[in-house]
């Protein structure tokens, strides 16, 4: 957290901090500052929504001030109660609390009858055309509009009209409300925007009270002036949808308190999509093993895959609040991850393509602990001890039997250091009848121990190992990119997203390693040394931890995108 507020500090004010700082300054709100984030609980949330939770949580904590956590649960058809618990899981483990915990849904009975109010007044009327009549009727934002021919209603009509749409007398699709704004208006949403439709269909909290559910624009504005709500931060595309958010608000309220919508750029990424619907179609088709798989860009995969909060915040807050679209490189939140897991995680080895190794002059029954540093970002890790003995496994890609030039690994009659043990050399490679290699047999120096010689003698590289006899089975998963080209929502006509799948965007792999693991929890963060960061995956049991790499050490992508 430290860094997350380091940063802040030093950078400039954001426009939306500038905002707030100059409302304090004049008293607008009496120097109350009050946010909330208001999700759909129609999806599980993705790193664009933890963006807008850093952002509307961390102004609050900043300036003193409160922030709600809303649902918008306004479309009962595709809302449900798994999305609203994944939603406060999420944004408690991202390591903000909500002052409360509201729904759109509580103001389901204040919008009626502000909507009666409005139909009273003149100033909303019920159509009974059909929504792709009304929206044709908008004809184009430099061409009037055509008036519908029921926007004269008288107002008792319209409150018999709307009274008996509530209590379900007509069937989805039938009648709308509309809001009486202006049909010229070059905005298209002043052109009598729709305020409520009939859903015949059960709400997850209101049940079957209500068969005409309100419309975002007429639901979100409300609820926030209802909440008493100072800045409503949402992203760039409601920007069209301010007038009307004002308009609303215009009408209803007795004095001159109104909350302020103001719009930033979504958060882009790279490599990923981030809509709801495109995510749900990669669960429900199948394409990813469930929302927290952790290639997927929701909050529980990120968490799954090992990611931090602490790296999440420092990246929101680094990225900062731009009034312009942008894409964010994936590669970049990767740097702020590795930046927080290389002080936190402890440092162990692991091999995961295990070749054998048996060291011939090594005493057979012989085995000896040695120590092995946790973490040389943190002395107060402190050391391990970690088995060594006649028979070891090291990575099969550390050996190659005819070495390039550049190869600098074990190789016949080359000289190497194992990690907090020897120097040995190669002296013979095994093979089976097929020609592939089983086993080395290698010879080492006792006098290295440690990784020193004390004559002085170098050699040019340093492997991980793990005992063959004390290692422990693990399972490792590698994860690529879950999409081959950097913008998958850039496809042919007719072609769909999911075309830019990465077809080998999972691994799975078995491996050993050291058994300090022994005992790992679920979640639990390492640095498995030359190999990346890991974390335990909850589908460790008993016989076998699994783990994820959370990230490789090295971004090995853009190396291969600069080649490419
Ligand atoms: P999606 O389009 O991915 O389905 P949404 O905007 O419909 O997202 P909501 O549940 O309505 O999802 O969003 C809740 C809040 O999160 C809103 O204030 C919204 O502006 C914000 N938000 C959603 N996506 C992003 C993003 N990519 N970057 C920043 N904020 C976002
Ligand atoms: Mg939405």
């Amino acid at each position: 957290m430290s860094t997350t507020k380091e940063n802040s500090e030093e950078r400039a004010l954001n426009f939306v901090e500038a905002l707030i700082e100059e409302d304090i300054k004049l008293g607008t709100y009496q120097g109350r500052v009050h946010t909330r984030f208001p999700p759909e609980p129609n999806g599980y949330l993705h790193i664009g929504h933890a963006k807008s939770i850093c952002l509307n949580f961390g102004l609050a904590k900043k300036y003193g001030g409160k922030c709600n956590l809303r649902f918008d649960d306004t479309n009962p058809v595709t809302e449900e109660v798994e999305y609203v618990d994944s939603i406060k899981e999420d944004v408690r483990w991202l390591g903000f609390q909500w002052d409360a915990e509201l729904y759109a849904s509580d103001y389901f009975e204040q919008l009626y009858e502000w909507a009666e109010m409005l139909i009273r007044e003149g100033k909303a009327y019920v159509d009974d055309q059909t929504p792709e009549e009304i929206g044709k009727q908008r004809t184009s934002p430099t061409e009037p509009g055509i008036e519908s021919p029921y926007r004269r209603r008288s107002a008792e009509e319209n409150l018999d009209l709307f009274r008996r749409m509530r209590a379900g007398e007509f069937p989805e699709g039938s009648r709308v409300l509309r809001a009486r704004i202006d049909m010229n208006s070059p905005n298209m949403h002043l052109r009598d925007p729709i305020m409520y439709r009939i859903l015949h269909k059960p709400h997850h909290r209101t049940g079957d009270k209500w068969c005409i559910y309100p419309m975002y624009d007429w639901a979100h504005g409300q609820s926030d002036f209802l909440e008493g709500i100072t800045h409503s931060i949402c992203t760039l595309e409601f920007e069209v949808h301010r007038p009307l958010y004002d308009w609303f608000l215009d009408q209803l309220a007795t004095d001159d308190y109104r909350p302020k919508q103001r719009e930033m750029a979504r958060l882009n990424l790279n490599y990923t999509v981030m809509s709801k619907r495109k995510l749900m179609k990669l669960v429900k088709e199948g394409y990813v093993n469930g929302w927290d798989d952790p290639r997927m860009p929701t909050i529980s995969g990120f968490r799954r895959r090992g990611y931090t909060p602490e790296a999440i915040r420092v990246f929101s807050d680094r990225i900062g609040v731009a009034k312009r679209e942008n894409v964010i490189d994936t590669a970049f939140l990767e740097h702020c991850l590795r930046e927080d897991l290389n002080k936190r995680s402890p440092r162990v080895m692991a091999v995961l393509n295990p070749l054998k190794v048996i060291i011939t002059n090594y005493p057979d029954q012989n085995q000896e602990w040695l120590d092995a540093v946790n973490n040389p970002e943190d002395p107060e890790a402190g050391t391990r001890k970690v088995p060594f003995g006649k028979e070891i496994y090291i990575e099969r890609d550390d050996f190659m039997e005819d070495p390039p030039k550049k190869f600098f690994r074990l190789a016949p009659g080359r000289e190497v250091r194992l990690r907090y043990a020897y120097f040995i050399t190669c002296r013979e490679v095994i093979k089976d009848a097929s020609g592939t290699i089983t086993a080395l047999h290698c010879t080492y120096d006792p006098d290295t121990k440690g990784g020193n010689a004390p004559d002085g003698r170098k050699v040019k590289a340093t492997l991980h190992w793990v005992s063959a006899d004390e290692g422990v089975e693990i399972e490792a998963r590698l994860y690529d990119r879950l999409f081959l080209t950097s913008a998958p929502e850039d496809v042919a006509e007719g072609e769909d997203f999911t075309v830019n799948l990465n077809p080998d965007s999972l691994k799975v792999v078995k491996g050993v390693a050291e058994p300090s693991l022994k005992g790992a929890k679920p979640m639990d963060h390492f640095q498995f040394e030359r190999l990346g960061y890991f974390n335990v995956d909850p589908d460790s049991n008993e016989d076998c931890l699994v783990f994820n790499r959370t990230v490789t050490l090295k971004d090995d992508w853009a190396k291969i995108a600069k080649k490419a």
